[in-house]
Order: structure tokens, then C-alpha cells, then sequence
């Protein structure tokens, strides 16, 4: 314990902060080696959490590493009984939130280091470290080389969220759009009905949508039986907004949809904007491949990439599927003048000469927020830990392991693939049963999600896949295989679970 005079403002001295700190990394390795042992969805109730917590803030401070006792107790007793454990190698739901030692002790290192990059001029090696490995992952990838930081008017920064980074696309666009082709006609953006609902909220914040009932000026596209983006549908919409003298200034294409990992062709869409005119006019298309975007790292799974030449902004997130810890999502354009014209301001208390030099660059003008924490650190010591080589080596074999998962589908003659298998992600159900309903078969799905769900002993979650032609709308299971610890055994028991609860 140590010695506080009265009225002293009681930090950790440095010694107890070392001890706390070793401690507290202990507790999270020691976390990481008992996942296992936790029903993988909290079996809590709403209000269980805050029950067990004090409805008034502390009076006294904690008295040093002693008193620091009752914050490990209540780390078990509290806050691991509320927690899905997203970590658990059995988290199969949503998509995967990975996290990795390196990445963990990155964001410690941002944290402790508790910059401000807003500025270049705030943070130099916040801002260069973070050019530099935007532009390694600029290779990594395979993206076009316009993409990169010392490309003549591209870069890549990293974003809190695909959400951010499609509304950044989005305001960037706007105000090319307005310099390009001024006047008051309406602006239109366009994305396949399976968008995320990201590019709805983006449209609402620009003020370009009225509200999420909106499909005037947010207009979602027919997708064809793969669920991937119809072009001819995108080309009729809009040749028909253009009839009608609207701007179309937007499309999101997606590589790999939340739903079922459904891919939109860059190469016909860009051709559409091509053809009508919308390219020559300032229209803006941004790719949103926040989970798929992680494969890119395997050249076999590059074939999405076919048409990024017409591509002005993509992102994805390594804080799905790139053992990176949320937030961390990587945005580049080609157009990065576009992003400051949309969000520089420079009021008097920011005014330095690096930034009126104009030789350097500030991020806060190429995202919402002012400030920004280091967070390339974090994403620095994964490519640094992992190299590219342990990257390829980690996705492919979580695809594998999907194509292991479709093979056991594909044998038990109860299950069926409701899609292909989209990289590691596979979209499976309980088949219809001769001339059973839709509706049944999509309760029996439901049924069966909630108990598997109920076991504890893994977590999957639910899409559900519109119709096409005669194929009714349906209800679906998703396996999303990600996992920083998941592997084949894994994959193997949650399969055998669903065998036993769909012959219950
Ligand atoms: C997960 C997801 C998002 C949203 O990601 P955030 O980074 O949480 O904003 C956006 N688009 C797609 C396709 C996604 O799968």
C-alpha cells in the first residue's frame, strides 16, 4: 500500500501499476486458455448485469494494489457471467471479432502512449506509421496501386468502422458530386438489396435520405439468384433517375455480404456507371468488403477484385477476420482530395506550419471525429508478428475448414446448403420435408438455432435469404468460421450438436 498524503491525488504509483499490469495480461491469458469452459452465449436476462452493480459511483478511490482485489472478484463474478464470448473457439455467429496477442498489446501500447494523431504535426509517427501500413496493406491485398500514400491523390486511413468509412465515402462523393455537377436536382445512391444497413444510415447522416423508409433517394437493387448485384436492374434505375433529372452520385458495391457473403461484380457495375454517364459526371463508387476483405490476402481469393479500376473508395475491417481488435477498419481511396474538400476545417487553434506547408498529412480531415487515437500500432504488430505468410496461413485454413463443414452438410440428406459456401462462411439449414410449408420448415429452422443456442456449447446466428424466381424467401443458419482458436474440432462438434438436436 502506499503512503497518500491527505488532499494528494491518489494515482497508481508506478510499481503498482507494473504488478496491476502483469497481473491484469495474466488475466487475460488466463481467460483465453479457460474459454472453453463458458457457455459461449451469456445466459443472462436484461437487468441481471447491473443488478450485481452499485447504483452510486465510489466515494473513496481503491486503496492500491489491495484494494484492486475486489476488481479481479468482480471480473469473475460480474462481468464474465454477462459475457458472449466472441473469443471462444466455438462463436460461430454474426462474423468473427478476432483478437490477437499482438494486436492486444498494440492497442496497450496506443493507450499508453495516449496520443493525439489529429494532426500530423500532433502525432508525426501516429500519422507516418499508419501511411506506412495502410500502404503495406495496399500490397498485401493486391489493390491497385492508386490506393497507395504516395500514389499522386490516393491513400488508405484507418477508419473506426465500415459504417464510418461508407459515410466518409459517402460525404467525399457529395461533395465531388457538387463540384462536378452543380445544381439542385436530388442526389441518388444505389447498393443491391442485400447492402448493409450501414449505406442507409450514411444516406440518412448526409441528409441524402429523408429517413430508413427512404426509397427515393436510397435506391436498393434487385440481386440475381446468387444474391449478388443485377447490373441491368442498377442500369435501369438509373437511366430512369437520370430521365427524371436526378443526380445518381453513389454506389456501394459489396464484396461479401452480411447475410451470405454474396459477391457484386466490380467489372459490370463499373461498366454501368461507364455507360451512363454517371463516371464522367463525379458519381463515387465505394466497396464494402468488411469481412471478405481480410481473404484478400490469399491470391486465390481475388477473383472480386476483377473491375477495381473503377473503384474510388474501398474498405474492409482486420477487426473481423484479421486478428486485429475492434475498432480497427481500413479505408483507401483514390481520391483523397475529395475527403479533404468534404471534411478539412482549420480553425485558428489548429494552424501549424507543417499543415499550411501542405506537405503533410492531417487525418482529422479524412474522418468524422477530430481526434484519433495510434491505432496503427495495434495493426502494425500483426503484419509485423504474423507476416504475410502466417495471414494466408490463418485464412485458408478457416476456409478450410468451411469446406470440411459444407462435406458434412452435404451427407446428412436432413441438411441443406441454402448458398455456396462464400469463403469461410457457410449459410445451411433443415431442407423442406416433402410438401411442407415454407413457414414450417423456416420454424423448424428457428427451433433448432434456439437450441442449439440454449446448449451453451456453441453460438451460431440467422439470415434470412429473400426469394428468387420460385424459391420462396427462407429462413437460414450461418456458420461464420473465424475464430483466433477455432479448429477442426471444433467445427467437428458443433456439426455432430446439430446432427443430435435435428434428429430430437
Ligand atoms: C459487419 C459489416 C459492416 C459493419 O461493420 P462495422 O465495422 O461494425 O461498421 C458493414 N458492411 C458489411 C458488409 C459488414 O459485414
Amino acid at each position: 500500500m502506499s503512503e497518500k498524503q491527505e488532499g494528494a491525488v491518489p494515482h497508481l504509483a508506478a510499481e503498482e501499476f507494473r504488478q496491476l499490469g502483469y497481473r491484469m495480461v495474466d488475466w487475460i491469458a488466463g481467460y483465453w486458455d479457460r474459454l472453453e469452459s463458458f457457455p459461449v452465449r451469456a445466459p443472462v436476462a436484461p437487468g441481471d448485469v447491473a443488478a450485481r452493480l452499485p447504483p452510486h459511483p465510489p466515494e473513496q478511490g481503491l486503496d492500491g494494489e489491495k484494494g484492486w482485489e475486489a476488481v479481479f472478484q468482480d471480473l469473475e463474478q460480474v462481468v464474465l457471467p454477462g459475457t458472449t464470448h466472441w473469443q471462444s473457439p466455438s462463436f460461430f455467429g454474426y462474423f468473427p471479432a478476432n483478437v490477437s496477442g499482438p494486436a492486444v498489446l498494440g492497442e496497450l501500447l496506443s493507450a499508453g502512449l495516449g496520443v493525439q494523431g489529429m494532426l500530423w504535426s500532433t502525432g508525426p509517427a501516429c500519422t507516418e506509421l499508419e501511411a506506412r501500413v495502410m500502404d503495406w496493406l495496399v500490397e498485401l491485398l493486391g489493390l491497385p496501386a492508386s490506393f497507395l500514400s504516395t500514389s499522386p491523390t490516393g491513400g488508405g486511413v484507418i477508419q473506426g468502422s465500415a459504417s464510418e468509412a461508407t459515410l466518409v465515402a459517402m460525404v467525399a462523393a457529395r461533395a465531388r458530386i457538387r463540384r462536378m455537377s452543380p445544381g439542385d436536382a436530388p442526389l441518388v445512391a444505389y447498393a443491391s438489396t442485400q447492402v448493409h444497413s450501414s449505406l442507409l444510415k450514411a444516406a440518412m447522416l448526409c441528409g441524402v435520405a429523408r429517413d430508413a423508409s427512404d426509397t427515393t433517394h436510397v435506391r436498393t437493387i434487385a440481386t440475381d439468384a446468387t444474391y449478388g448485384l443485377n447490373p441491368e436492374a442498377l442500369e435501369r434505375a438509373i437511366t430512369e433517375d437520370l430521365a427524371a433529372g436526378k443526380r445518381p452520385f453513389f454506389v456501394c458495391a459489396t464484396l461479401g455480404t452480411t447475410s451470405s457473403g454474396a459477391v457484386d461484380r466490380l467489372g459490370p457495375i463499373g461498366e454501368v456507371l461507364a455507360r451512363t454517364g454517371v463516371t464522367a459526371s463525379g458519381g463515387w463508387l465505394h466497396v464494402d468488403a468488411a469481412w471478405a476483405g481480410a481473404a484478400l490476402v490469399c491470391p486465390e481469393f481475388r477473383e472480386g477484385l476483377a473491375g477495381m479500376e473503377a473503384v474510388d473508395s474501398f474498405c474492409f475491417d482486420p477487426h473481423k477476420w484479421l486478428l486485429t481488435n475492434f475498432d480497427c477498419d481500413a479505408f483507401f481511396t483514390r481520391d483523397r482530395g475529395a475527403l479533404l474538400e468534404a471534411l478539412s476545417v482549420m480553425p485558428e487553434y489548429l494552424r501549424n506550419t507543417a499543415s499550411a506547408s501542405g506537405s503533410v498529412t492531417d487525418y482529422r480531415d479524412w474522418q468524422v471525429p477530430l481526434g484519433r487515437r495510434f491505432r496503427a500500432l495495434k495493426l502494425w504488430l500483426v503484419l509485423r508478428h504474423y507476416g504475410r505468410q502466417g495471414l494466408q496461413a490463418y485464412i485458408r485454413e478457416h476456409v478450410r475448414l468451411a469446406q470440411r463443414f459444407v462435406g458434412w452438410v452435404a451427407q446428412d440428406a436432413r441438411f441443406e446448403l441454402a448458398v455456396p459456401r462464400s469463403l469461410a462462411l457457410v449459410c445451411f439449414r433443415l431442407a423442406a420435408r416433402p410438401a411442407e410449408a415454407s413457414a414450417a420448415t423456416d420454424a423448424r429452422n428457428r427451433a433448432l438455432l434456439e437450441r442449439l443456442n440454449a446448449t451453451g456449447e456453441v453460438f451460431l446466428s440467422h439470415t434470412v435469404l429473400p426469394g428468387v424466381g420460385e424459391r420462396p424467401t427462407r429462413y437460414v443458419l450461418r456458420m461464420a468460421i473465424g475464430g483466433t482458436r477455432t479448429q477442426e474440432g471444433h467445427v467437428r462438434a458443433c456439426w455432430e450438436l446439430l446432427q443430435r438436436l435435428a434428429s430430437e
